[in-house]
């Protein structure tokens, strides 16, 4: 396996191992072995309910599994909070957009970053010269991300007032706030058209060059993971286990894999067929 972008590979940042959870009688997530090495970007896709999000829940805490092991670094971390898994620097978007519609698009990202405190309560109480200079810093680097996703001079609108797009790209930028080495992404392309599509491949691909973040995308636009996982893998998730792993090429040409996105087809064309005959 090859790393993205031929960089030399990092140490292991995250392994699971046998990972597993059910839900009821749902057994969402089984059996599910893989891992990551610092930097590396990678894709998991799969059809509608194969658990790919269950398993970035397993990982970022708000999920605990049942079964198998999480290592961070070689730790375990399975069962720790989301908050504390955000402090050990894993970040993540979410599939059905999470920000604060109310507050400015600044306020947004701002708060991402006091996820990691950057004084005491104390001298936020007395408003210290140093809660002021790192207050001064948040309010940089908040600039900085908004630019860099393409925010740049819009922080004091109402995030829930963006267009779609780029409410998803507040997020990322929200993500990227909370300093992470790892970067779970829930399906960042969601809704997007083609043109959009292409401008958030670009801007996922300049963030993982520039910041040498570990990456796992989940996207449906299949276009956007081969183009970001060229270098790299794709690993192909149904009903809940990981089905097969290889390049865009190899996850291409593998018939399980097709069969599994023909088997969504299938059953997405019967739903419409039986809404028809009830309808009419
Ligand atoms: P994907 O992201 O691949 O579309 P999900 O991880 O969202 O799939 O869902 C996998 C399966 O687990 C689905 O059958 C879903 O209904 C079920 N599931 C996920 N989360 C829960 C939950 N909190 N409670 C019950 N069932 C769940
Ligand atoms: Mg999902």
């Amino acid at each position: 396996m090859s790393d993205c972008d031929g960089g030399v590979p990092g140490p292991v940042l995250l392994e699971l191992r046998g990972l597993g959870v059910s839900f009821g009688g749902v057994r969402a997530v089984r059996n599910v072995s893989l891992s990551l090495r610092s930097g590396e970007l990678v894709g998991l896709i799969g059809p509608n309910g194969a658990g790919k999000s269950t398993l970035l829940n397993l990982i970022t805490g708000s999920a605990r599994p049942s079964a198998g092991q999480i290592l961070w670094k070689g730790r375990p971390i399975a069962g720790l909070s989301p908050d504390r898994l955000c402090h050990l620097g894993i970040g993540r978007t979410f599939q059905n957009i999470r920000l604060f519609p109310s507050m400015t698009v600044f306020e947004n990202v701002a708060l991402g970053m006091h996820s990691k405190p950057l004084y005491s309560l104390a001298e936020a109480f007395v408003r210290g010269r140093r809660a002021r200079a790192a207050e001064a810093e948040v309010a940089r680097r908040t600039a900085e991300l908004l630019e860099l996703v393409g925010l740049g001079g819009r922080g004091s609108e109402r995030a829930g007032a963006l267009p779609y797009g780029l409410q998803r790209r507040l997020e990322l930028a929200r993500a990227m706030a909370t300093g992470p080495e790892l970067l779970l992404l829930d399906e960042p392309a969601a809704g997007m058209n083609e043109e959009e599509c292409a401008g958030l491949t670009g801007l996922i691909r300049g963030i993982h060059r520039e910041f040498g973040y570990g990456i796992i995308i989940i996207e449906h636009h299949i276009k956007v993971v081969m183009e970001l996982c060229a270098e790299s893998r794709i690993y192909v998730m149904n009903l809940g286990e990981i089905l097969a792993a290889g390049s865009p090429r190899e996850i291409q040409g593998d018939r399980r894999v097709v069969e599994a996105y023909l088997g969504e087809k299938r059953e997405a064309h019967g739903r419409r067929r039986r809404r028809l005959a009830r309808d009419s």
